[in-house]
């Protein structure tokens, strides 16, 4: 059962190691790679070669000094939390928070004694009063969905720092090539590959990325325990993505900041949310965090509630409609149906979401090409 090396080159493109378990020639190897002192993979579970090559660079992409590769997204937000908490522990939470990270901390945490108290944490203040009771982890995403809001995560960083908190940002929306968490001051930062880091629709993946061996090895574990392996194919596919990743995010960010203004100028269209443009809340922290556009994602609003939202996608196939974000082509979803379908009608009304409300990630095409399609939408 061994692959002969029968040609003495070496391939240009990283192979796909499928396989579950590697063969070790005796009970000393055995020992060496299980310690570390020799590289190696045993079982596909803790880890494989194209997981190691993916995170690697990711590590790299991200200044951090280890990297797991999980199953997904909320797979590395889990593994990383539960690395760090006990029950009895708290956690303060952005009340952004992508829908699923909100349920697993509000549900699934909850029943495990792990409280979560929930924070505006665009305000500094709350959460500086937050901190004065004991907390493990601070969780906040660097552009949240859909109000776009952007987390100062220097500041928090100091706060967290004078608190012995975790501070763990997920920048999925941001990527590696606008924004690095852990160059600001973050313990740990996740992505989910799902998104613009994979950059395709194709695959399901997602990283944590942090500074501290310790702490890695902690998250290592977890996810191999609770068994949130990453597919090497994806891991393939996603280490064929970060070559392109700069190019990609840079391209579609430009598009956006162009359509944000396109798009406030349309007559049906009666909001326009972008941290690029001078009305947005966060419209001077983004200059101070992002160099150039801060991001591929637009919020928009229309006039007719949910019925205008319907014919709007019914006069625009050239947008398909999914509930994800980062693909070369442009996108839309529908954050009161789709992310935020869960949320109690109070509580989106706090956090400012309507039944008008669309949710653009905008792509690579060229611009004319988007305006067209947007234009054929808004009727
Ligand atoms: C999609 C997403 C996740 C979860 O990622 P999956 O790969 O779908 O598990 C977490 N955070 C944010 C901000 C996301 O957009």
């Amino acid at each position: 059962m061994s692959v002969d090396r029968s040609f003495s080159s070496h391939p240009v493109a990283p192979p796909i190691y499928t396989s579950s378990v590697y063969a070790l020639t005796d009970l000393d190897m055995l020992e060496r790679i299980s310690s570390g002192a020799e590289a190696g993979f045993i079982y596909a579970r803790d880890n494989h070669p194209n997981a190691a090559l993916l995170g690697q660079e990711l590590a790299k992409l991200e200044n951090g000094q280890w990297s797991v590769v999980a199953a997904s997204g909320m797979a590395a937000i889990v593994a990383t939390v539960l690395a760090v908490v006990k029950g009895g522990d708290r956690i303060i939470a952005s009340d952004q928070l992508y829908g699923r990270t909100t349920q697993f901390l509000g549900q699934e945490l909850a029943r495990l004694g792990i409280t979560t108290t929930w924070c505006d944490t665009s305000n500094l203040q709350t959460v500086e009063a937050a901190l004065k009771d004991a907390a493990q982890i601070v969780i906040v995403e660097t552009i949240s969905n859909p109000m776009l809001r952007l987390a100062d995560i220097e500041k928090l960083a100091e706060l967290c720092h004078r608190s012995n908190s975790l501070l763990l940002v997920d920048n999925t929306f941001a990527t590696p090539t606008l924004v690095r968490p852990l160059d600001l001051g973050a313990g740990v930062v996740i992505e989910s590959l799902t998104k613009l880091i994979g950059g395709h629709s194709d695959i399901t993946l997602g990283v944590a990325v942090g500074k501290h061996e310790d702490l890695g090895k902690n998250v290592a574990t977890r996810a191999t325990i609770w068994g949130m392996p990453a597919s090497p194919f994806d891991c393939w596919l996603a280490h064929r993505s970060l070559p392109t990743l700069a190019l990609r995010v840079r391209t579609a960010c430009e598009n956006a900041a162009q359509l944000s203004d396109w798009l406030s100028q349309q007559k049906n269209v009666t909001r326009v949310i972008y941290p690029g443009r001078s009305d947005h809340p966060d419209f001077e922290l983004a200059q101070r965090l992002i160099a150039g556009p801060p991001g591929n994602m637009i919020t928009f609003e229309l006039p007719g509630g949910r019925a205008a939202v319907n014919q709007f996608m019914k006069r625009c196939p050239g947008i398909p409609f999914c509930p994800s974000l980062g693909d070369t082509a442009t996108t839309c979803s529908y954050p009161s149906g789709t992310s935020h379908r869960y949320v109690d009608a109070e509580t989106k009304q706090r956090l400012g979401i309507t039944d008008g409300m669309i949710r653009l990630s905008v792509g690579i095409e060229s611009l004319a090409d988007i305006q067209k399609h947007l234009a054929s939408g808004l009727g």
